[in-house]
């Protein structure tokens, strides 16, 4: 008998294995894909590690976690500073004194402020009823216009004005000359890539891994063989999607090696243009300084989720959120599952979030 069955891979699922095994607990991971690590994974292509399920910047402002995660690799100093680009023009991202001066040639904070206020007068005070207005309310009609409306029409495959206001509650804005997409203090890439810290996490004797299969395939098989399961699959999934199923974006990818050293010259650059069909290309040798003599690019379409495809990101709409509460009010009935991970909690988590609530999870279970 097992102490514990682990579905999936992935970071939380390695995390907490890891941690139950340091305590002698007997562990088997399971996981569908043909390869651990879930979604960081990355692989070797030309000799450059390609982030195979879109581009991961590892950032916190914890310490603990900073520290944590680096036991299981060195990390450079890269600094995500994606790029804009629309109809050729290129702007800095996030929206800082970079963009307002080349938008507007405006110098100073107080310009660009002002500049904002004018290009919000078009609302007339309104509350901001969906997306559109609530971006012009944030950041004027210009950069609504070149850089959100149409990036964030490809994403979500709607048009802004049907789009809810809260998606958006937010936007980086930053009234200084600084392109740094994050505001948290430690930030960079493991160097030789994400899955390597997987490996490491479950590269321990009494932690047995098994690839290429598929929990609900055989699923009493699985549930007689451990006293506890922790779940990172998809919550409605576990309970047969008994009360209907909930949604997610998903993407495709298309990735290419290509005959020259520097394609876009950034690691980042988002079309933000209608007429481009993908909403980024990445170019995964930038993540870490790569200089061979190929590169490889990966371009990111966004796309409607349906059953059977990967599913990317929750869509967390007044009717999913209640259609969550739902499973999750089922999920604390079951006693011995511990249901974790962005797809066990139906909600989107950045890395560093993922290993806090697995070494909480591990912490609160394993106590004794
Ligand atoms: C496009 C994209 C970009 C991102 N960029 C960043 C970033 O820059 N920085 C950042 O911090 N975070 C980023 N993230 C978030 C990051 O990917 C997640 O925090 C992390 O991967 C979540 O780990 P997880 O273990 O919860 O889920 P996953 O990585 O999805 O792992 C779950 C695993 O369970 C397996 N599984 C599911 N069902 C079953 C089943 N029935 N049987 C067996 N196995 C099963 C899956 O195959 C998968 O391997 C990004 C996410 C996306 C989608």
């Amino acid at each position: 008998m097992l102490d514990y069955l682990i579905v999936g891979s992935g970071l939380y699922g390695s995390v907490f294995a890891n941690e139950a095994a340091k305590k002698g607990k007997k562990v088997k991971v399971i996981e569908k894909r043909d390869h651990v690590a879930g979604n960081i994974y990355t692989k070797e292509t030309a000799g450059i590690n390609v982030h195979q399920y879109g581009a991961h910047i590892f950032h916190t402002s914890d310490r603990a976690v900073w520290e944590y995660i680096q036991q299981f690799a060195e990390f450079n100093r890269y600094t995500n500073a994606p790029i804009a680009n629309f109809h050729g023009e290129i702007y800095n991202l996030p929206f800082n004194m970079n963009t307002f001066n080349k938008l507007w040639g405006v110098i100073t904070p107080d310009e660009a402020k002002q500049k904002i206020e004018e290009q919000r007068a078009v609302l007339n005070g309104k509350t901001p009823g969906n997306l559109e207005e609530q971006a012009i309310s944030l950041v004027g009609t210009d950069i609504y216009e070149k850089l959100i409306k149409s990036y964030t029409e490809k994403q979500w495959g709607r048009a802004c004005q049907e789009l809810p206001a809260f998606i958006i509650k937010r936007l980086p804005v930053r009234f200084t000359y600084d392109n740094n997409y994050f505001n948290d203090i430690y930030q960079g890439i493991p160097i030789g890539g994400y899955t390597q810290i997987v490996e490491k996490l479950l590269d321990h004797p009494n932690i047995e891994v098994e690839l290429n299969v598929d929990f609900f395939e055989n699923r009493s098989h699985y549930e007689a063989i451990a006293e506890k399961i922790v779940y990172t699959g998809m919550i409605d999934q576990f309970f047969d999607y008994e009360y209907g199923v909930l949604e997610y974006r998903s993407l495709r990818f298309e990735t290419e090696i290509l005959n020259q050293e520097n394609f876009q010259g950034n690691a980042v650059v988002n079309y933000t243009d209608g007429e481009t069909p993908y909403t980024r290309i990445i170019e995964h040798k930038h993540f870490e300084f790569g200089t061979q003599e190929k590169t490889v690019i990966t371009k990111e379409y966004s796309k409607e989720w349906q059953k059977g495809d990967e599913p990317y990101y929750p869509v967390n709409d007044q009717k999913n959120s209640d259609l969550y509460r739902k499973y999750f009010k089922l999920a604390q009935t079951e006693k011995n599952v511990i249901f974790g991970g962005r797809l066990g909690l139906y909600q989107y988590f950045d890395m560093h979030q993922v290993i806090k609530a697995a070494l909480h999870a591990a912490k609160k279970e394993l106590k004794d």
